[in-house]
């Protein structure tokens, strides 16, 4: 019997983490990222080992029964968060009719129908993070649900995901505060207060950026600003 370890390697498809997975796309320029569900196989197949057994079976499913000439996606996004590599980066996706051409495919393995799996834990985490760099680097309206693409009937990713809930997780993530815009005029500089621990904004996340300075709130920034550029502690917190 074969170790795991020689599995993953006989096998033409490779195990990676999303911080393993964005230093490679950084090689490629996509139009848009597509997001599906696999429908099947879904969670209650993964065992937490069979990450390569299921990207083998629906390989093989592509292949031999849609007679396709490869595995239809780039990665298949594992319920534990690290993804298995499919279809060569820099081939188009078999993913949504009429938007193939630069699009960047991941399934999610799961059936995300209402009453289904779950989308959560490393898995959400995972999608999140790799949504958010493509909103980065080629735009929010690069990100693309399955159930977008021109005449879908289907509800694939799942009717448990809803759209515009999920873009702002996405666009909320990795901010200093959830209440200051990206574009905001101001947002460069309330970053930069928060990590000079000049700020440290509400308890629940926000800053309210447009609330005007109390007398007291002066106060506090003012011995900070002291303390930071003397370097002489004079408030003990
Ligand atoms: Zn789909």
């Amino acid at each position: 019997m074969r170790s795991k370890k020689e599995v993953i390697k006989l096998s033409r498809f490779e195990i990676v983490t999303i911080e393993e997975l964005l230093k490679r796309l950084e090689k490629y320029s996509y139009r848009q990222l597509h997001i599906h569900h696999t429908w099947k196989p879904d969670h209650s197949n993964f065992n937490g080992k069979n990450h390569i057994q299921l990207q083998e079976g629906m390989y093989i499913y592509h292949t031999k029964t849609n007679k396709w000439q490869d595995i239809a996606q780039h990665v298949t996004l594992m319920p534990d968060g690290t993804f298995v590599t499919g279809r060569n980066f820099s081939k188009d996706p078999v993913s949504i009719q009429g938007w193939n051409t630069g699009a960047f495919a991941v399934e999610m393995l799961g059936n995300f129908d209402i009453g289904c799996d779950k989308l959560e834990g490393k898995q959400k985490e995972s999608l999140i993070k790799l949504a958010r760099y493509f909103a980065e680097r080629f735009g929010p309206e690069s990100i693309k649900f399955h159930n977008e693409g021109p005449g879908v009937k289907k509800t694939c990713p799942g009717s448990l995901l809803d759209k515009k809930e999920f873009m702002k997780e996405v666009l909320a993530m990795g901010k200093v505060f959830k209440d200051v815009e990206d574009g905001r005029w101001s947002a460069k500089y309330i970053e930069a207060a928060k990590n000079l621990d000049l700020i440290s904004g509400n308890t629940d996340g926000t800053f309210h950026p447009t609330s005007p300075l109390t007398r007291e709130q002066a106060a506090v920034l003012m011995v900070r600003l002291y303390e930071k550029i003397t370097g002489r502690k004079v408030v003990e917190e």
